[in-house]
């Protein structure tokens, strides 16, 4: 492994290993951007560079520091996040850092410590950083991960460097999951295209069977005509039994409503986000107009949020479906 093999991500690449090799580096950055884009990949890479015995301003992977750093377990490379049990970071974590930054580094390298995510400390624990981050001890560098600074005192986030990391390329994401998921081109794009540049998304998401069941889901959808209502209260109940089900279908519905109003707006299917299922997104989008779809996307949105409000499923789900046999 080498920063070459990192996908994506030119940009903060470049102000990194540039800073690295002139012996420039800050000592607090602050990394911003989506989540699953490799904030955190990256913050490791720089720490395994920076400790690497086997490679110069790059990391091997294979030295016994970039080991040890993979595995969590370098001397003087933390990463903080909340303990177990527990959503936020701390204020004690904070203490034992600032205490732990003072002491001799264990390996002579840099001391590092990465907050992944930043925005889990709370008032306090962020003043009690402030402190450390106004006076930075010797050999010490602190990466601030978050998705936005929003949540973040702006004394903290004034005293980083900032490095903005935007949403990976489709086809990188793709390739990606088929040379080291071993998924197959088909799904890969779908994946790519539904966690929208998120490959930590696409690897939660990576699951065969929500990718045959959307299938089902797309036929049953397609299914409904004109008027019956019938079908559409019967699928509902189907698709009420179970909560996390009802929401995946939900997450679904809004991708193929989604793909429908672009299909219908752009007459073209390079955006689609379900790639495999063009043809049924062809022949579905002149049915009715695009404010329709937008409707019928705007109402599943709508539905997956009632649901998660735990409102009554089956309810929920003949409100849109009644609406998708009104529309057509
Ligand atoms: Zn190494």
């Amino acid at each position: 492994m080498s920063f070459a093999e990192i996908i994506g991500q030119p940009k903060p690449l470049a102000i990194l290993r540039s800073a690295l090799a002139n012996g420039r580096l800050h000592h607090a950055y602050l990394f911003l951007g989506p989540e699953g884009v490799g904030k955190r990949a990256i913050a490791l890479a720089l720490a395994k560079a920076i400790h690497c015995a086997g490679a110069n301003g790059d990391f091997c992977g294979q030295c016994v520091n970039c080991k040890r750093i993979g595995d969590g377990n370098h001397p003087d490379v933390r990463l903080v996040e909340p303990l177990a049990g527990r959503k936020e970071i701390a204020i004690q974590q904070i203490r034992d850092i600032e205490k732990e930054l003072n002491y001799q580094s264990f390996t002579g390298g840099r001391k590092i410590v990465i907050f992944d995510r930043a925005t889990l400390m709370n008032l306090s624990s962020q003043n009690a950083l402030l402190k450390t981050l106004e006076e930075p001890p010797a050999d010490s560098l602190l990466i601030l991960i978050a998705a936005n600074g929003g949540a973040l005192l702006p004394t903290l986030r004034s005293r980083c460097l900032k490095v903005s990391f935007g949403p990976l390329h489709r086809p990188a994401v793709a390739q990606y999951l088929e040379r080291n998921k071993q998924v197959k081109t088909e799904e890969a794009q779908f994946l790519a295209a539904l966690s929208m540049g998120s490959l930590g998304l696409a690897l939660k998401l990576n699951d065969r069977k929500l990718f045959e069941k959307r299938r089902e889901w797309a036929a049953l959808l397609g299914s409904l005509g004109k008027g019956d209502y019938r079908s559409g209260s019967d699928a509902a109940e189907k698709l009420a039994g179970n909560k996390d089900d009802a929401l995946k279908f939900l997450e679904w519905a809004e991708t193929f409503y989604r793909d429908l109003l672009v299909f219908a707006a752009v007459h073209s299917g390079d955006e689609l986000i379900n790639l495999d299922l063009l043809k049924q997104t062809q022949q579905l989008a002149g049915a009715v107009t695009v404010e329709k779809w937008l409707a019928l996307f705007e109402q599943a949105v709508g539905a997956g949020a009632r649901i998660q409000r735990n409102l009554n499923r089956r309810m929920v789900l003949e409100d849109l479906l009644f609406n998708v046999v009104g529309a057509r």
